[in-house]
């Protein structure tokens, strides 16, 4: 025997008995190769009037695809242009497996990164490939995640009056309801800083609406907390969005005077341009900050994580591209002790509502998830609706995302015309100018 048939009989496994030799290769090779067939871009009013768009990609596999939110309420046509027109031929032929690299590449293929257009393109492309991937595997997304690291995900409820006790019947409306958590609020954003209609005194001929008073914000509001607490105690988590309404010392004083209320936060009491001024607030007092609903750069929340300047991490899922970043912002809260509060309320859908719960449920860094709940029309277009009972948001247990859309009835809602080209409504100052949203 030559040297080398020596070393070949020393190295030669040992045969494999056929069931043990097929068992394995079903675990390897069991899955045939897939690739994306086709790509479909569903705007929908869900049967009342929001500005959904959804996306579903089509696989090689008969019957197997998955579904993703890009939904933009103000850029509803720049983003289904951007699906139809460049996502949808970017993606036909790739494997969709390939989640990560599809998105690396789908964030770069624009060579200028991010924004809120590209933001929601990626976001839907990105859940869709979730759900297929969960779906060829036979188990809920959250499953891929690492699996449930909690029983259900708490959510925090709306309450809201034009005064001091019609809010805290709200409140109380919301306790009754179950909610452990609930967000406070003066009638509208920016409201108990409002000068009426015609009232104070205006420029000649100038903004005649509602005005916006910073220094009226900051001593009523927390009036407004100190009435809820005498009536409701120290037991309900209480939350407040000041919706990017101050500036600099204002909302340090905000943040000051509240202290004493226990807050579970205080959301964007600051405009993103303005974040540098969270040093300041955490001088000066320890009420927890939640910011990250209108970012759209991940480096934007970035420095606010690791100096530890916020609480809470509070961006749309849909907004930041999806699953993929949100699950890597979830991981950096966890190292550096910030959690997560996904924002999902208003004009937000129900697919973008599963993918936040994926992440929270299987995520050690969760803090909150906003509470949204959705009308009949749109449960029946969307089944398999993620489920809101006694405070807590609950997934169904199936495999993917856990929901489906009935396209022939996506096609009889769609979006209505958009007046006004889809202006988000600003609020002004006795003077005219514009307060940040
Ligand atoms: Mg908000």
């Amino acid at each position: 025997m030559q040297r080398r048939d020596i070393i070949k009989s020393f190295l030669a496994a040992p045969a494999m008995p056929a069931a043990a030799a097929q068992e394995a290769a079903r675990r390897s090779t069991g899955l045939p190769p897939l690739r994306i067939t086709n790509v479909k871009v569903i705007p929908t009013s869900g049967g009342a009037r929001y500005r959904w768009i959804f996306v579903k990609i089509e696989t090689s596999e008969p019957g197997l695809y998955g579904i993703g939110s890009a939904s933009n309420h103000y850029s509803t046509h720049a983003v289904i242009t951007a699906l139809e027109k460049h996502a949808a031929p970017f993606l036909l032929g790739k494997d969709p497996s390939r989640i990560e690299d599809i998105w690396q590449s789908a964030h770069l293929r624009t060579y200028w990164r991010n924004g809120p257009v590209n933001n929601n393109v990626l976001s839907g492309i990105d859940m869709a490939l979730w759900d297929i991937m969960g779906k060829r595997c036979g188990v809920p997304v959250h499953d891929l995640l690492g699996g449930k690291v909690r029983d259900a995900v708490p959510c925090y409820d709306h309450a809201s009056g034009g005064d001091f006790e019609s809010a805290t019947e709200s409140v109380q409306k919301s306790i009754a309801n179950g909610f452990r958590h609930i967000r406070v609020q003066m009638g509208n954003y920016g409201g108990g800083g409002f000068i009426a209609k015609g009232q104070g005194n205006r420029p000649e001929g100038g903004h005649q609406g509602t005005a916006f008073d910073e220094e009226m914000y900051v001593d009523r509001v927390p009036k407004l907390f100190e009435h809820v607490r005498a009536k409701v105690g120290f037991e309900p988590k209480l939350c407040h969005d000041v919706h990017s309404h101050l500036t600099s010392m204002n909302a340090v004083e905000f943040c000051r005077r509240v202290q004493p209320l226990q807050m579970f936060f205080v959301e964007d009491v600051l405009a993103p341009e303005q974040i540098a001024w969270y040093k300041q607030i955490r001088q000066a007092c320890t009420t927890p900050q939640a910011i990250g609903e209108v970012f759209s750069h991940p480096y934007e929340i970035l420095p606010l994580i690791t100096e530890r300047l916020i609480d809470f991490i509070r961006c749309r899922v849909s907004a930041m591209g999806g699953i993929t970043p949100l699950r890597k912002f979830a991981t950096l809260g966890e190292i550096f002790g910030v959690k997560t509060a996904f924002q999902e309320g208003g004009e937000n859908d129900p697919v973008n509502q599963l993918a936040a719960y994926h992440i929270d449920i299987s995520s050690p860094a969760f803090g909150i998830q906003e509470e949204n709940t959705f009308p009949a029309a749109a449960r029946e277009l969307l089944p398999g609706c993620a489920e809101i009972r006694k405070g807590y948001l609950y997934g169904n247990g199936k495999p993917g995302l856990g929901i489906d859309i009935d396209e022939k009835l996506a096609a009889k809602h769609p979006i209505q015309p958009i007046e006004g080209g889809g202006t988000y409504p600003l609020d002004r100052t006795l003077d005219g100018a514009v307060v940040k949203p």
